[in-house]
């Protein structure tokens, strides 16, 4: 029975929802794509799989330092048959691991490592148990987070001979689930689908008129509600800003900013200060939060406007893990609505342009990685889609490293390009509504994209009546707990302050 085995390996006393459901379609050969939302434990959905089967587990994970803490986790509950494989390891302890494959259950991969011709063929030579893709989303032009790499995993995968193959998210809409099946080439996949809708969130749009405006809304917001709290910005440059600004105003707050621009160790330690709690704040971009599970965030506050809904809906999803009221609040101002338009505008014109790039394939590389490089310096992210794309049109490379292309190419790429700007434009126009409406519920508008309807709820949205005044203060959570003398003083200072605000403005 698999509650037997799952308390005997994890000492875990029954299954969550949705689990047992995709662990009993893998073991039974299925594709499955299943959608659980974060900390509903999607990573027992493969690992206990992976115990009980016979063969390997290839896992593909996009983020370095998820797969080092499942193993670490896995280690210390006596599993110590996992291992992970990422840029991060020396070329020996790759050595290693390919060496020592057969000791394993269960291998974490990041899918770049999947392109190295050496840990291909070792991973041919064994038997494949399952082929799992975690945070599936990567795979979808159409997701909030797309990665060429993951779109090479559907060959990985044919050429490992199709085992059994879970593709797993928290979150998905409709055009991003359909699509991940197709790239994925899933056949006929069992779903298993979780509700999007979080009914201790409620959801707020507020205008304001300047930059300055909302500086100071954002300070009394700080004050007055429980924390901690996560705050959105659009850019890295905002991320920093706004995280010195409110630092600078609430000196009794410990106040952080997080974004891809900073190394891996800074983002690693900013994080881990958050969940923690040594951080009250963080000023993040959208690099934050995959994968955190920290249960008490009281509120999401979008600085800027998203750029599209499955991303707020993710974003604002790490708030009230813990189930208690919370609340999500979207800040919009037109200099906003400029920034939003001309970031999701097509990024390749903003690089070479596409005309020169005959010209640079032409000349000789000696590696692949060489190559690789030159395009990303020329073309940034979208470099790489357009090594796929070439890979996938069959543009040969002679053995010097050259490749000689023509401008049917070129305009192949263009197009391709073109279309995936229309397609960001649609998923902001989408959003727009979203922050326009005064007219529908808001959750219903969210929940449209997810084919998902929704029940008439309590401290729903401000358009069905909600405000925020009904949620916990600061203040009533502070006096509930003993104060140290300086956040009694601090307090203090805020409250005749805020007083004395209020007397100028009367
Ligand atoms: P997700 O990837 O969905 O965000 P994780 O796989 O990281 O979630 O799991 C979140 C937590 O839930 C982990 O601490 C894990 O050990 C725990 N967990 C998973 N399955 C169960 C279960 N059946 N019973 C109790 N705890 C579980
Ligand atoms: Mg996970």
């Amino acid at each position: 029975m698999l509650e037997r085995d799952l308390q005997r390996l994890f000492g875990f006393t029954g299954f969550k929802k949705g689990q047992k459901e995709i662990i009993e379609s893998l073991m039974a050969g299925h594709d499955v794509f299943a959608m659980l939302p974060t900390g509903r434990g999607k990573s027992l959905c493969y690992q206990l799989p992976a115990f009980l089967s016979p063969g390997l587990t290839i896992v593909v994970s996009p983020l370095l330092s998820l797969m080092e803490d499942q193993v670490t986790q896995l280690k210390k509950i006596g599993r110590k048959e996992a291992v992970a494989m990422n840029s991060f390891s020396s070329r020996e302890e790759r050595k290693a691991i390919l060496q020592s494959l057969d000791s394993f259950k269960l291998i974490y991969l990041s899918p770049e490592m999947l392109q190295s011709k050496e840990v291909f063929a070792a991973l041919a030579d064994q038997k494949i148990s399952y082929f799992i893709i975690d945070e599936a989303h990567c795979v979808s032009y159409w997701g909030h987070d797309f990665r060429a790499d993951y779109l090479r995993l559907r060959d990985v995968k044919a050429s490992l001979g199709n085992p059994p193959t879970l593709a797993i998210t928290a979150t998905a809409d409709e055009n991003v689930r359909r699509d991940v099946i197709k790239q994925l080439h899933l056949r006929d996949p069992i779903h298993v689908l979780d509700e999007v809708n979080r009914s201790n969130i409620a959801l707020f749009v507020e205008k304001v008129e300047s930059e300055y405006e909302k500086v100071i809304r954002v300070k009394e917001l700080l004050a007055r509600y429980q924390l901690p709290g996560l705050l959105y910005t659009q850019t890295r440059a905002q991320a920093e800003w706004y995280s010195e600004q409110l630092q600078h105003h609430h000196s009794d707050l410990k106040i952080g900013f997080y974004h891809g621009g900073m190394d891996s160790m800074d983002r690693m330690l900013v994080q881990e200060q958050f969940i923690n709690n040594q951080l009250d704040v963080i000023c993040a971009t959208n690099a934050f939060g995959m994968g955190v599970n920290k249960p008490d965030i009281h509120f999401i506050i979008h600085l800027q406007q998203p750029l599209d809904i499955a991303s707020y809906v993710q974003e604002i999803g790490r708030a009230g893990r813990d189930g208690s009221p919370s609340f999500a609040l979207v800040f919009v101002s037109p200099e906003d609505r400029h920034q939003a338009t001309r970031l999701i505008r097509n990024q390749i014109e903003e690089h070479m342009s596409l005309d020169m790039l005959p010209q640079l394939l032409a000349q000789p590389f000696d590696s692949d990685k060489e190559r690789k490089e030159q395009l990303k310096s020329s073309y940034g992210e979208q470099g790489q889609t357009i090594l796929f794309l070439l890979e996938k049109w069959g543009v040969i490379i002679d053995d010097k490293g050259r490749s000689s292309i023509g401008t049917s190419i070129i305009e192949k790429l263009k197009v391709y390009f073109e279309q995936q700007e229309r397609i960001r434009q649609q998923r902001l126009g989408t959003m727009m509504a979203y922050i326009d409406n005064d007219q529908f519920c808001r959750r219903e508008l969210l929940l449209r994209s997810f084919n998902e309807s929704v029940a008439v709820q309590a401290n729903c949205c401000d358009q069905c009546g909600a405000t925020l005044s009904h949620y916990k203060k600061r203040e009533e959570v502070l006096h509930g707990k003993s104060l140290h003398w300086k956040q009694e003083l601090a307090l203090l200072f805020h409250q005749t302050q805020n007083r004395k605000e209020g007397d100028i403005s009367e």
